[in-house]
């Protein structure tokens, strides 16, 4: 068996065990610490192990972001509609914007089978420890804010305003990421590939652990 059927077997045989859905994946992490780089390597390596929960966010779409694959793109009125009729699991304002989880999208990702994959920030945390949600947390750190500040100007998608909000939020991100006890793992990112093989080591001996709870 290859490795990444092995892996895949090993996830679901361990969601069948339970009778429930495997823990979902929620990262967290400053924007540009290279998190959703790190989410795509993940769904690349295994299609069919991991659905992504798109959010809902109000800030407009990025070059090459699609409406329902990155984000539902909406308005603040719509969403505020949403928030009222309770459909969010968690919201947030950030930036000037505002972004949510919807029951749906984490309710579609697992009736399809799938391990849930999150990417949320700090607020979503908070509030999604309050819930019966029970995911992996995972904090991706960028190596320094300098070092942050180089990525999102070679970015390009922010302005200088936008900017330096990005990384006055990201100080503050990474205050909480690295206090104990508020994450299970955290990932420094100053090296992709090394960042990637220890996300992966990380979820594949959780989803082992499980697997030896339960038989
Ligand atoms: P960006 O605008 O760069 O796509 O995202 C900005 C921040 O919003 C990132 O830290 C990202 O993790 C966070 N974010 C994206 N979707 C959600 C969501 O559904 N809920 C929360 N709380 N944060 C989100």
């Amino acid at each position: 068996m290859t490795s990444v059927s092995y892996f895949r077997t090993l996830i679901l045989g361990t969601c069948n065990m339970l009778h429930k859905g495997p823990r979902p994946l929620v990262l967290c992490g400053p924007s540009g610490s290279g998190k959703s780089t790190l989410i795509k390597k993940l769904f690349e390596e295994f299609p069919d192990t991991f659905g992504y929960s798109v959010s809902h966010t109000t800030r407009s779409p990025r070059e090459g972001e699609e409406n329902g694959k990155h984000y539902h793109f909406t308005t603040k009125d719509k969403m505020q509609k949403q928030i009222e009729q309770n459909e969010f699991l968690e919201t947030a304002v950030y930036s000037g914007n505002m972004y949510g989880t919807s029951k749906r999208a984490v309710e579609d990702v697992q009736e399809a089978g799938k391990i849930c994959v999150l990417d949320v920030d700090v607020q979503g945390i908070k509030q999604i420890k309050q819930s019966s949600l029970d995911p992996f947390y995972i904090f991706i750190k960028p190596p320094s804010i300098e070092e942050l500040e180089k990525r999102l100007r070679a970015r390009k998608t922010e302005t200088e305003d936008t900017l330096q909000r990005r990384l006055a939020v990201a100080r503050t991100e990474i205050e909480y990421g690295e206090k104990p006890g508020n994450f299970d793992i955290v990932i420094e990112n100053d090296n992709f590939s090394k960042a990637y093989e220890e996300l992966k080591k990380f979820v594949i001996s959780n989803l082992k652990q499980g697997e030896t709870v339960t038989s």
